[in-house]
């Protein structure tokens, strides 16, 4: 398998650490409103990893943190005179079950920042024994000049930085790249007791407490959108070198950007969708079939008339399952050779740094291959297992007995069709008698039928 490694700027062979086992750490996000569904992307696409990892046989140890306690977080609890907890443990709540309502796997680990404050204070205790983090008037800095390796993740050096380059530039700093890794608390701000005196931990300090504490000093794959790779990986990265030696991760994966009908999402241009916003509009499979239609290293554009490309896409796939009533298909080894090589088309497009829009293709053909009235009943039905075996990969199918139901009336339509066959079957013999009988039989039922001189068409009263 091939990966593109944010670090080299390359694809490389993927290598786990263990082998059949994958350690991966995602961002997971910070709670202080709902999430968009820019970050939808990136958790439905480390959802993907995660799942393609498990269908490889890999033991897969997947954590995603929550941020619960930050700045913005903090923002917002002050502008809505809440408590900060509330504040967290309500997005907190709400992220999870938008998660869930998006189809994605919960992770194996979801550690919350608040969780791992004793870890998070001795790891910052340890950066300042070794010289490379500094204390100013209860602040603690890291100190980016101390490691050689600075910059390695995102190939920013620090000469590059310059003071009062960022707003309102902190005079304590010893460099501009130097970041917080503790900071004072403010009054009327949440605190924890420090040897540096009442305070809270920065963000990316989070985050390495959080991945290694259940994946271990190094480990496999480091995710998130391409926004996070400077400074919050570059920072998460340097902590873990000055600590270890080491890096924090053997490959770092990002996702491109999302734009809304061209334009950047934000929330001044109105045009901001939260991912709650969308799922109200459309199916959780759709939204994930527009993403992974795109290779995730790509920027995308949500646009209506792709998200239906998407919908119409959906539906021919669980139209074609509906055709071979695939769940009452007896279990089966598959042998039809050519089923067999569109697993291997798939899989050699998923180990191509993760090319969904090319697996895609390939459950596009097992789903040509149901509705091809040359193939045998037998290669019909093999197709529809395939299909439903790597459509399952992406995490699609996954209420496949309430879908297949609603897809019902489209069979309903079909049958329409059928027997408006045999109507004008019987018009061309011109046995009227019958003809009528039938448009008026259909008519009783609410289907309306007008004959024309091209033929008939009808429609539903
Ligand atoms: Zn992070």
């Amino acid at each position: 398998m091939k990966l593109y490694n944010t670090k080299s700027r390359r694809k490389e062979e993927f290598v786990p650490l263990s082998p059949g086992k994958l350690k991966l750490y995602a961002c997971g996000p910070t709670v202080y409103d709902y999430f968009h569904i820019g970050n939808a992307r990136a958790f439905l696409f480390f959802d993907v990893v995660r799942r393609y990892f498990e269908y490889l046989g890999y033991e897969v140890t997947y954590v995603q943190n929550i941020t619960d306690i930050d700045d913005k977080i903090i923002d917002k609890a002050m502008a809505e005179n809440k408590d900060f907890h509330q504040i967290a443990q309500y997005y907190a709540t709400a992220f999870l079950e938008d998660c869930a309502a998006l189809g994605i796997a919960h992770p194996t680990h979801q550690p919350r920042a608040t969780e791992v404050m004793p870890e998070i204070i001795a790891l910052i205790k340890r950066l300042v024994e070794s010289n490379h983090a500094y204390e100013v008037d209860h602040d603690v800095y890291f100190d980016t000049a101390s490691l050689a390796e600075y910059g390695e993740l995102s190939g920013k050096k620090i000469e590059d930085q310059k003071a009062g380059a960022r707003v309102a530039e902190n005079a304590n700093k010893k460099h501009p790249a130097d970041f917080t890794l503790w900071k004072k608390s403010k009054p009327g701000e949440p605190v924890w007791s420090s040897p540096w005196g009442e305070g809270r931990p920065g963000w990316h300090t989070e985050c390495v407490v959080m991945s290694q504490k259940y994946l271990g000093e190094t480990f496999d794959i480091h995710g998130g959108g391409i926004d996070l790779v400077f400074p919050h990986h570059e920072n998460e990265n340097a902590q873990a070198r000055a600590l270890t030696g080491k890096p924090l991760a053997r490959y770092w994966m990002h996702n491109g950007f999302l734009n809304i009908e061209g334009e950047k999402m934000s929330k001044s241009l109105k045009n901001f969708f939260t991912a709650r916003d969308i799922l109200k509009e459309y199916d959780a499979e759709v939204i994930r079939f527009f993403f992974l239609s795109k290779h995730y290293r790509s920027p995308i554009d949500f646009n209506r008339e792709l998200i239906q490309e998407a919908e119409k896409a959906l539906q021919n796939f669980y139209q074609a399952l509906q055709s071979v009533d695939v769940l009452n298909i007896p279990e089966h080894k598959l042998q039809d050779s050519e089923i067999l090589q569109s697993e291997e088309d798939f899989k050699a497009a998923m180990d191509d740094d993760f090319n969904t829009a090319k697996a895609l293709a390939c459950l596009f053909e097992l789903s040509h291959n149901i509705k091809n009235p040359q193939k045998s009943p037998a290669s019909k039905e093999d197709s529809a297992l395939m299909l439903l075996k790597l459509g399952k990969v992406l995490g699609f199918f996954q209420n496949l007995n309430v879908r297949l139901r609603n897809t019902m009336p489209d069979l309903s339509n079909q049958l329409i069709e059928l027997i408006l066959s045999y109507r004008n079957e019987a018009r061309a013999n011109k046995q009227w008698a019958v003809s009528d009988k039938i448009r008026d039989d259909l008519q009783a039922l609410g289907i309306l039928i007008k004959d024309n001189p091209q033929g008939s068409t009808w429609e539903r009263r």
